[in-house]
């Protein structure tokens, strides 16, 4: 199997080409097709397996279709447990987004760091990466709206529900349309993932490798 039978298109496949991506990883194979049918998707994948691109490539590949004036809101929230993990998606982002025709602004947010600076640079951004504590900051601060949702990432969701953050998950579930597409990665299926994924996902295709 290769990149170019999921039917992405040549900017996509040129980032992937300069990054020396050669061919799907296994959670990506199964992944990127799933995900750009639109449904709702839980994928169970190990750290180190690849699957931070088996969803960044068709987010990105949905939103290079919207219009461009609807890009300037959020359209894809990617909560991460940690602000490591909001660095490291930032730029997997970044380093296929600035390959499209028209670059869509990416921004991680997380806390442990001045929230003013994160405030000025929300305008136009349309993919938001964030820790839900910074999250739900930022929101009542009225400094992000997020009505304009359209896909909602929950990465590495063992880890964000083993750092109790189920209370401000809940919050931020009621913030947003709940038309939507729903993923949901995680190294483990648990009883809390379980739970959460029950509450978060309409009849998800399950991939598990
Ligand atoms: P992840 O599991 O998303 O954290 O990715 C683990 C590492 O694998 C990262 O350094 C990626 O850049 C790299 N990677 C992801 N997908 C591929 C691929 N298809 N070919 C080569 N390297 C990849």
């Amino acid at each position: 199997m290769s990149f170019s039978s999921f039917g992405l298109s040549p900017f996509l496949l040129q980032a992937l080409t300069e990054m020396t991506y050669e061919k799907p990883t296994p959670i990506q194979e199964l992944a990127i097709p799933a995900i750009l049918t639109g449904k709702d998707v839980l994928g169970i994948a190990p750290t180190g397996s690849g699957k931070t691109a088996s969803y960044v490539l068709p987010v990105l590949a949905q939103l290079s279709k919207v219009e461009k004036a609807k890009n300037r809101h959020i359209q894809s929230l990617i909560l991460v447990p940690t602000r490591e993990l909001a660095i490291q998606v930032e730029e997997v982002f970044k380093s296929f987004a600035h390959k499209l025709p028209e670059p869509l602004k990416v921004k991680a947010v997380y806390g442990g760091v001045s929230i003013n600076p994160q405030m000025k640079a929300m305008m136009g951004v349309s993919i938001l990466i964030a820790t839900p504590g910074r999250l739900i900051e930022l929101a009542e601060s009225n400094a992000i709206h997020l009505s304009t949702l359209k896909s909602l990432v929950l990465d590495e969701a063992d880890k964000l529900l083993n750092l109790d953050f189920q209370e401000e998950m809940k919050r931020i579930l009621s913030w947003i349309p709940k038309k939507r597409q729903n993923l949901l990665f995680s190294a483990t299926l648990n009883d809390k993932v379980s739970e959460i994924t029950q509450l978060i996902l309409h009849e998800p295709i399950v991939l598990k490798i």
